[in-house]
C-alpha cells in the first residue's frame, strides 16, 4: 500500500493518501487545504480517488473536501453527528481568520464498524466522540495502522473545549476503541507525528 501523509493548510491538518499499488485506486483523508498538492500526489502515484473521509467536521479537516470531489467525483464520509459543526462553518473560519469553505453534508455517514474498501485497501470506521460527536477513526488491521484524527496524538489528545467536545467521551473512546489495538498498530494523527498505541498505551500523560 502507498501513504502519504502531507501537513496541509495554516493549521499543518495531516492529509493522508492511501493507494493501492494493483487497482490504482485511492481513499484520501482530511483533505483541509493545498488540494492542488494533494492532486500532485494522486498523479505522483497515478491514483484515482474512490472515496474521500473526513475525520471530523472542523474546518482544518474539511474545508478542501467539496474541491477535492469536483476533482475527482469520490463520494465524501464524514458522520453526520457532525452536521452541527458544518452549520457553523462561518464561525470556525472566523475562530482562525479563514475564509468560508463550501462544506456540503456527507454523501455517506459511515456507522461504527463499517467497513471502507477502496480497491485492495480495508478499514473500519470506529467512532469516536469526544473531540466532536462524529470524530471517527480508521483502523487498517492488514496494514497496522490507525488514522486518528483529532482523537489521539503523540502524547496528546484532542481539545474538548470547543462545541460538541467532552473530555470525558474522549478519554472512553480512547481507552475503550483505540488502546486495545495492538502495540504495533502506527497512529496518524490529525496534527503532528506519527506514533504507536503500544508508545502511546505506555507514556501518553492523559491516559496515565
Ligand atoms: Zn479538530
Amino acid at each position: 500500500m502507498i501513504r502519504e501523509t502531507v501537513a496541509v493548510g495554516l493549521l499543518q491538518c495531516n492529509c493522508t493518501v492511501l493507494g493501492d499499488e494493483g487497482s490504482r485506486e485511492a481513499v484520501v483523508i482530511d483533505p483541509g487545504y493545498e488540494i492542488p498538492r494533494v492532486l500532485g500526489l494522486l498523479e505522483k502515484h497515478q491514483l484515482t480517488v474512490r472515496q474521500i473521509v473526513v475525520t471530523h467536521a472542523h474546518i482544518d479537516h474539511i474545508a478542501g473536501a467539496h474541491m477535492l470531489q469536483q476533482h475527482t467525483g469520490a463520494p465524501i464520509l464524514y458522520n453526520q453527528a457532525d452536521l452541527p459543526l458544518v452549520a457553523m462553518m462561518e464561525v470556525q473560519a472566523g475562530w482562525f481568520g479563514l475564509t468560508v469553505p463550501t462544506v456540503r453534508p456527507p454523501d455517506h455517514s459511515p456507522a461504527d464498524g463499517e467497513r471502507v474498501a477502496v480497491g485492495g485497501i480495508e478499514a473500519q470506521v470506529l467512532h469516536t466522540p469526544g473531540h466532536t460527536e462524529g470524530s471517527l477513526c480508521l483502523h487498517l488491521p492488514a496494514e497496522s495502522l490507525l488514522i486518528a484524527g483529532d482523537t489521539l496524538f503523540a502524547g496528546g489528545v484532542g481539545r474538548t473545549d470547543l462545541p460538541g467536545g467532552s473530555h470525558r467521551r474522549l478519554i472512553a473512546s480512547i481507552r475503550e476503541r483505540l488502546l486495545p489495538l495492538p502495540d504495533e498498530t502506527l497512529v496518524v494523527p490529525g496534527h503532528g507525528p506519527v506514533t504507536t498505541i503500544g508508545v502511546e498505551r505506555a507514556e501518553n500523560p492523559f491516559l496515565a
